[in-house]
Formats: structure tokens, C-alpha cells, sequence
């Protein structure tokens, strides 16, 4: 019998949301598929000089947290107090071994931080200040407020207070009147990343500003282990966004992986039942990517849209962003 060596598989996404058609232009598309495909192709070059999942995972997301467009990194949502306070998170899944930071000022990639953790502080979640000082510690790369400053998000925060409401980073209804791609506005969306290397394991990342106008230190479902990510190579690596307290509560990333190894349910119906009955049935805004070690991948999103893009070795790279594809 041939023996099959797997084949590499990177998928990644960038927000759900209302993300409709006739809210767009064709320069607007373009923007956010460019980077879409730029992070598929870095994470792409890693795997095809077999780096690992883990690896291919944070050079994707890097690519989106140096982007203007997406709620992660340089295009995070203000907090009440107009502060830029990011989580991210990253898992592999060969051994289970995790890193996450949380409430985390200045960082600019703050997917590497958590790298970092998982790598060399023996611990697997770090906040705040404590966790920017390891970041320093371990030569990750800080930028100062203005860097994360635009316009259309501090529009976007006053909105929010005059409301009193405690905004996803999604629907079209949250954006200032100013909005555009040139001032980084209409920016939609948590961004996240899994893979399969070419050794056969698999890794699951994500990385948010998380909702605007949040108070009180609020953290989300992105860096929280089991709720925003998941990585095991014996069932799947999992990327969540949307609210993301219901992803805490439904522990989401982790209830896939569940279904698969208790209930024995493929991927597709794993990531189906979970998005498309348990969330629904909450009226949870919900989208994740996930994929196993086999190669299998499902993208599932409940709402309007969700940027989003795959690439499995030897075929070309596809980005989408409307319900239809
Ligand atoms: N899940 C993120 C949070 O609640 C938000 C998002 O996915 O955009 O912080």
C-alpha cells in the first residue's frame, strides 16, 4: 500500500459579522482580500519549508495584526477608557502545550507574545502589566499609542458611549458615518488561524482587540484556552469569533473538539451542531475555522459573512468574504 504523507492545510479568518455586499466596493473587497491572501501566503512559506503549525499559524496572524483593516493588533477597538488592551492566544496541537496574553497594552503582534508564553514562561495565560514585562523580557516588539490610533475606532468608541453599548467589532450598524478603508474604517473583526504541517500536526491560533467600549478590564473568549482556541492532533484546532462571552460559557473551541472525541462526530458535524444549533438557539453572533489531522477543514459562520481563507498544498489560494462561497 502507498503511504500517504499528509498534505499541509492553512486556514484563517478574520471576523464575522453583517458583512453585506451592497456595504461594499470593489476597492474595499480588494483591500481585505489582499491581506487575506498575504497572511495565507506567509503562513503558506512556512509550512512548505516544513515549519511547523504552530509557526505557520503565527505568521499568518501576524500579517493581519500589522493590518489597518481587522480587530487584532494595529486595528484593535478602543476601550471605554480609550485604551487599545489586546488578548491573543496560540495552541499545538502535538502535545497540548498553550500560550496567551491578555488585557495587553503597546505589543504589536501580540500572537508572538503569546508564542513566547507557550514557549519559555512554563505558564500558559498572562495579563496586563506582568505579561507585557515578559513580552520586553523576550525581545517582542512594542509600538507606541499612536501607532494603534485611527479615527474611524475613536468615532466608532463615542458612538458606543453615547449608547451605552458594548460593541462586536462586526455589524455594519456599529460603523462611523467616516468610515473607509484609507482611514481603516469599516475594520471588522477578531482574526485567527489553524493548520496542518507536513508532519502531521496541527495548531490553532487567535488574536482580538476585543469589543469596544468594553470596561473594567473585560477579557473575551480569544485568549481563554478552550473557549476562543483549541489545538489537540487527536481531534481538531479550532479558531472562534464572534460575542465572545458565549464562547466562554459554551467553552465553543473546546465542545467541538468534545463532540468529536466522545460522540465520535466528524468535523463538519462537530462545527455544524455547535454553530448552527447550539449557538443559534442562543442567538449568539458565532463563526470558527477548524480542521483536523486528516486534513478535513470546515469554516461555519451564523452571520451575514465572514472574511475567511484556506490553502491546502498543491492548490491555489482561496478568500472569501460574503455567506454565498
Ligand atoms: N471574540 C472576540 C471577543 O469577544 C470578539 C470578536 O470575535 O471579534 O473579544
Amino acid at each position: 500500500m502507498k503511504n500517504k504523507a499528509p498534505k499541509y492545510l492553512l486556514a484563517i479568518h478574520g471576523g464575522v459579522g453583517t458583512i453585506l455586499k451592497e456595504n461594499m466596493n470593489a476597492e474595499k473587497e480588494l483591500a481585505y482580500k489582499q491581506v487575506l491572501t498575504l497572511a495565507l501566503t506567509r503562513g503558506e512559506m512556512v509550512l512548505q519549508k516544513n515549519g511547523t503549525a504552530l509557526e505557520a499559524t503565527e505568521a499568518a496572524i501576524k500579517v493581519m495584526e500589522d493590518s489597518i483593516l481587522f480587530n487584532a493588533g494595529k486595528g484593535s477597538v478602543f476601550t471605554h477608557e480609550g485604551k487599545i488592551e489586546m488578548d491573543a492566544s496560540i495552541m499545538d496541537g502535538k502535545n497540548l502545550d498553550a500560550g496567551a496574553v491578555a488585557g495587553v497594552c503597546n505589543i504589536k503582534n501580540p500572537i508572538s507574545a503569546a508564542l513566547k508564553v507557550l514557549q519559555e514562561s512554563g505558564h500558559i495565560l498572562l495579563m496586563g502589566k506582568g505579561a507585557e514585562q515578559f513580552a520586553l523580557q523576550h525581545h517582542c516588539k512594542f509600538e507606541d499609542d499612536e501607532y494603534f490610533r485611527s479615527d474611524d475606532r475613536w468615532d466608532q468608541l463615542q458612538l458606543a458611549k453615547e449608547s451605552q453599548g458594548v460593541w462586536l467589532d462586526h455589524s455594519g450598524e456599529h460603523k462611523s458615518a467616516t468610515a473607509t478603508v484609507e482611514n481603516g474604517g469599516l475594520k471588522l473583526g477578531t482574526v485567527g488561524a489553524v493548520a496542518l504541517d507536513l508532519e502531521g500536526n496541527i495548531a490553532a491560533a487567535t488574536s482580538t482587540g476585543g469589543m469596544t467600549n468594553k470596561k473594567f478590564g473585560r477579557i473575551g473568549d480569544t485568549p481563554i484556552i478552550g473557549a476562543g482556541t483549541y489545538a489537540n492532533n487527536n481531534t481538531c484546532a479550532v479558531s472562534c469569533t464572534g460575542h465572545g462571552e458565549y464562547f466562554i460559557k459554551n467553552v465553543v473551541a473546546y465542545d467541538v473538539a468534545a463532540l468529536m472525541e466522545y460522540k465520535k462526530y466528524s468535523l463538519e458535524e462537530a462545527v455544524n451542531y455547535v454553530i448552527h444549533k447550539k449557538l443559534n438557539d442562543q442567538q449568539a453572533e458565532a463563526g470558527l475555522i477548524a480542521l483536523d489531522s486528516k486534513g478535513n477543514y470546515s469554516i461555519c459562520f451564523n452571520t451575514e459573512g465572514m472574511y475567511r481563507g484556506v490553502v491546502r498544498q498543491g492548490e491555489a489560494i482561496k478568500v472569501a468574504i460574503y455567506k454565498e462561497v
